[in-house]
């Protein structure tokens, strides 16, 4: 059954552009009888200026936390040190794991190479390399940590999943690089696996990233759903919004479980600001989204068709216009009006959308559920000390370490930059100053405790070493929980 209640939503028309586009949309929304109860908050470069280093100020918090569905145009992030990015500040303090961005091209309407293009990018958005832990740890060698979690990848991979499912789709995909980090991208593909078999109605398969990447930007219609960790989809995302036709035409969800957040995903384009020229689609195609997630399937429809028409009857903003293609250039308003006057209209020649109405409103259902597991028997069987060290050779340093044996533990394997430098190096291997010193139980295979460990970061310290961090070694129910030295 419908629901003809209004549907409480926090609204932010951000920098540059965003007060045009979001004019626009809202005009569209309104027109097309979208039963929205709209807050406005504040958020941006104004924010920033007054001295609100994330952009948004703490009472907008509360908004967003009451209607837990946001709808954002573009800000301008101020250059210059000490400004968050507000984008990750939201995605993670309300917990929106996944980032949802169709991109489909709009052949013969909007210039493409791919004219039969129709995918959507399913993006893990909270862990990978965006945990934003990152240290020098010497002279010549920074580290940013890639965490990635069971809980994490289940999370997204049922979303995408459930996405597909409920939107007709017919293959999910997993891209990772998972021949080279085994254990990380390792486990959002094996959890892809697992989860792939409660979906037997929808196909799955895995690329490693670099060319599933290259057969996307080739062949995008060899896919339809496509789920991978944060960076790779930050990357690919915006690499399948372009070949589609533009960036400025695609939107974007953010979900999370109980929160929400709908965008363009271009910025605040400063330069085109105030001019009436901005193409409003991205963002209009963020509050479609927005409308199928909160059960307004039937306006989103609506819009959504008569934005097609709209496209297809060749009113195209300057971006997109094309001599020859579209029939007038029209400005943010006239493009708005265009989309308001063909309402209850759809394609001719593009592909009607249609929404699964029964599904409506329920779009993160399922996808939060995270299994239970007990708990693996860890036993820790060795330690790996970094050091920040100048001093000579990998031989000579071996050497010096060997020194630390004793205690139950013993130097097993020195590695630079991941590669095994020691024992059996060879000259020509070029060193940084940083190293990896992997201490083992005496006996194979065997548990050694915590007191150990400190004992020998004291006798390293007290032979004058610079220890700069250890990552303890363990096994996992018998199970390594570590990689070996490249060579090793
Ligand atoms: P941008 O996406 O704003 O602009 C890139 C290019 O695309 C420009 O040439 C612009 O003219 C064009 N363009 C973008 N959107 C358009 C539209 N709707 N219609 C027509 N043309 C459009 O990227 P940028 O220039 O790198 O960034 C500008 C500002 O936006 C920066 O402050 C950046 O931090 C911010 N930004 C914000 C978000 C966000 O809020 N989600 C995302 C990206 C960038």
């Amino acid at each position: 059954m419908p629901d003809n209640s209004s549907t409480p939503i926090t609204v932010a028309h951000g920098d540059g552009i965003g007060p045009e586009i979001m004019a626009a949309t809202l005009h569209v929304l309104k027109e097309a009888g979208a039963r929205l109860d709209i807050e406005t908050i504040e958020i941006g470069e104004k924010v920033y200026l007054g001295g609100v280093s994330t952009g948004i100020a703490p009472e907008s918090w509360d908004s967003l936390r009451r209607t837990k569905v946001f709808l954002k145009a573009p800000i301008t992030t101020p250059q210059g040190g000490g400004y968050k990015s507000l984008n990750v500040t939201v995605r993670k303090t309300l917990g929106l794991y996944a980032n949802v961005r169709p991109c489909v091209s709009y052949h013969p309407f909007v210039r493409t190479k791919h004219p039969v293009m129709d995918i959507v990018i399913v993006r893990e958005n909270e862990e990978d390399l965006y945990a934003g832990i990152e240290h020098r740890q010497t002279d010549q060698v920074y580290q940013c940590l890639k965490l990635i979690s069971r809980p994490g990848c289940e999370k997204i991979v049922r979303y995408a999943f459930e996405y597909a499912r409920r939107n007709n789709r017919k293959k999910v995909t997993c891209f990772t690089k998972d021949n080279i980090m085994k254990l990380t991208d390792g486990l959002f593909h094996k959890v892809f696996d697992e989860i792939a078999t409660e979906y037997k109605d929808i196909e799955n398969e895995h690329w490693i990233v670099d060319i599933g990447a290259a057969k996307m930007a080739d062949t995008p219609e060899a896919f339809d759903v496509i789920v991978m960790p944060n960076l790779y989809g930050d990357i690919l995302s915006d690499v399948a919004a372009q070949i589609a036709g533009s960036v400025g035409l695609a939107g974007s969800a953010n979900i999370g479980e109980t929160c929400t957040m709908f965008e363009a995903i271009h910025g605040s384009a400063p330069r085109r600001a105030g001019q009436n020229v901005a193409n409003p689609s991205g963002l209009l195609h963020g509050a479609i989204l927005m409308l199928v997630h909160i059960g307004q399937s039937d306006i989103a429809e609506k819009v959504h068709n008569a934005w097609l028409k709209t496209i297809e009857d060749g009113l195209h903003t300057y971006d997109i216009f094309k001599e020859g293609v579209s029939s007038e250039k029209v400005g943010t308003k006239e493009f708005a009006d265009a989309v308001v006057a063909r309402l209850g209209q759809g394609p001719t020649k593009l592909k009607v959308v249609k929404y699964g109405r029964e599904d409506a409103g329920d779009l993160e259902t399922g996808a939060t559920k995270v299994s239970a597991r007990a708990a693996a028997k860890k036993e820790t069987v060795g330690v790996d000390v970094f050091l920040h060290w100048s001093g000579g050779t990998p031989e000579q340093l071996g050497e010096k370490l060997k020194a630390m044996n004793g205690d139950g533990l013993k130097l097993a394997m020195i590695s630079n930059r991941g590669l095994a430098v020691w024992p059996g190096g060879v000259p020509e291997t070029f060193c940084t100053d940083h190293w990896r010193c992997r201490f083992m139980s005496e006996q194979d295979g065997g548990a050694i405790s915590h007191k150990q460990i400190i004992s020998l970061l004291q006798r390293v310290a007290d032979a004058g070493f610079d220890f700069i961090k250890t990552e303890n070694l363990c096994t996992f129910d018998g199970q390594q929980g570590f990689s070996a030295g490249q060579g090793q």
